[in-house]
């Protein structure tokens, strides 16, 4: 089972736009599920059919078949092999889509539809009792509204560009009187479920309804048993040993230096994430390790193992040698595996330390770790100014995991590598400041 969610609301709340942007930002398929009603509201009235009456529209549901299909990357719904993405928007359907929709048999016709699409797939649907009844167990579920005064603006701007004339004031009342439809119906109500999130955009401009929405999901999906299933937990014990070191260390840390940690709440609460930093001073991994309850592992060139006892202690606390400049399988190989052994994996995609703060192009080697063990990376930027000295003001931002529903990594081709390396060393950049 893929993971799905849910998000329901009255008329015009900005659903399915919310839903197609997240949906390709998290590259999962979106099912619109008010489109379904609508197509089946068109085939009533083509057929010159009343909508209101039940047992004139159930005859007919043998006879609809509908589809979601993609052209050139956007989605089209088909009924019976047409095409009715666009006609199905035309203001005078939705009345009609809100009344099928009030019909127990309708409903059930296209429950097993939407069923069927999010067992088989990561999705995001889109409808009014999609977290009530259709996927009472969705990984998340969001109930978004707004005033009607707000909802009815919008829809009203969204048919002006499309040019079709309507009055707002009739928008509106359309709108109440959809909500009332719809949540006084019978079966299926439009209502929130008890488990979801309350999400009220009124004044909201889109692109702030989508980072809000946007940021629940991630923290939702992170600490879904699904993703975190996979991963395995450390031992009770070297977690306490790792938890007292950590306890010391930040105790000497706090007298010798000004540290703020910026962004704990971007940490994942279990491991086996990747910590993507910028590299300023051999103390990184220690300063890392502050905000952090879980053992880290991370490389460390091979040198510093030369030394038996130093070797010792630098593997106590999850070091793994790699050779410098070779390309070496082994290295990722190990990487992967401590990350699903639980650890979490600090990287510095750099490579070398940056003496003067400024975050250097990075090496892919974090984009094909990434795309080989499917963990959410959190980007980290570590800034100070200068060299270290006694008192010395440090802030550590840890950023918003980049989740391996986000990679985007279908073939792990060089090009692909590349766009996600980028994509972590810009989060680590806007995280690095260099005036602090
Ligand atoms: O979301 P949209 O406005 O396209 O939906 C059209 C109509 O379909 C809604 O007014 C609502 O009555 C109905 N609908 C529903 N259950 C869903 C999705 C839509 O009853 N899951």
């Amino acid at each position: 089972m893929g993971i799905n969610i849910a998000l329901d609301g009255p008329s015009g709340a900005g659903k399915s736009t919310i839903s197609k942007i997240i949906a390709k930002k998290l590259g999962y398929i979106y099912v619109d599920t008010g489109a379904m009603y609508r197509s089946i509201a068109l085939f009533a009235m083509d057929k010159g059919v009343s909508t209101t009456s039940a047992q004139q529209i159930i005859p007919l549901l043998k006879d609809i078949e509908i589809e979601l299909k993609y052209v050139d990357d956007v989605q089209h719904i088909f009924l019976n092999n047409e095409d009715v993405s666009e006609k199905i928007r035309q203001n005078e359907v939705s009345m009609h889509a809100s009344n099928v929709s009030a019909i127990k048999e309708v409903r059930e016709f296209l429950f097993n539809l939407q069923r069927d699409m999010a067992k088989k797939n990561n999705i995001i649907m889109d409808g009014r009792d999609i977290g009530t009844v259709v996927l009472p167990d969705a990984d998340v579920k969001i109930y978004l509204t707004a005033s009607a005064d707000d909802r009815a603006k919008r829809r009203y701007n969204e048919l002006l560009e499309k040019g079709q004339a309507v009055s707002y004031d009739d928008l509106l009342n359309q709108i109440n009187e959809r909500d009332f439809n719809d949540t006084n119906r019978e079966i299926a109500p439009l209502k929130q479920a008890d488990d979801a999130v309350l999400v009220d955009t009124t004044g909201f401009e889109l692109q702030k309804s989508v980072e809000v929405i946007y940021s629940i999901i991630c923290d939702k999906i992170n600490n879904t048993n699904k993703v975190n299933d996979k991963k395995k937990s450390l031992s009770p014990l070297r977690i306490l040993f790792y938890q007292i070191i950590r306890g010391l260390v930040i105790l000497v840390y706090s007298i010798a230096f000004n540290l703020k940690v910026v962004g704990k709440e971007n940490i994942p609460k279990k491991g086996g994430n990747i910590v993507a930093s910028n590299h300023r001073t051999y103390q990184d991994p220690i300063l890392l390790s502050f905000p952090v309850k879980i053992p880290f592992s991370y490389m460390a060139k091979e040198e510093l193992f030369k030394n038996k006892a130093f070797s010792a202690l630098i593997k106590a606390f999850g070091a793994f040698p790699v050779r410098r400049g070779s390309g070496d399988m082994a290295v990722i190989d190990e990487s992967v595996k401590r990350l699903n052994k639980g650890y979490n994996l600090i990287i510095f995609p750099e490579g070398t330390r940056s003496m003067d703060g400024t975050v250097g192009k990075g090496k892919t080697g974090v984009a094909l770790i990434a795309a080989m063990a499917q963990v959410p990376v959190i980007p980290v930027g570590i800034s100070f100014r200068g060299k270290l000295k006694f008192r010395s003001k440090i802030v550590i931002n840890f950023g918003k995991p980049i989740l391996p529903q986000e990679l985007e990594i279908k073939s792990q081709s060089p090009k692909e590598l590349k766009v996600l390396k980028l994509k972590i060393m810009q989060s680590i950049t806007d995280l690095v400041d260099l005036n602090v």
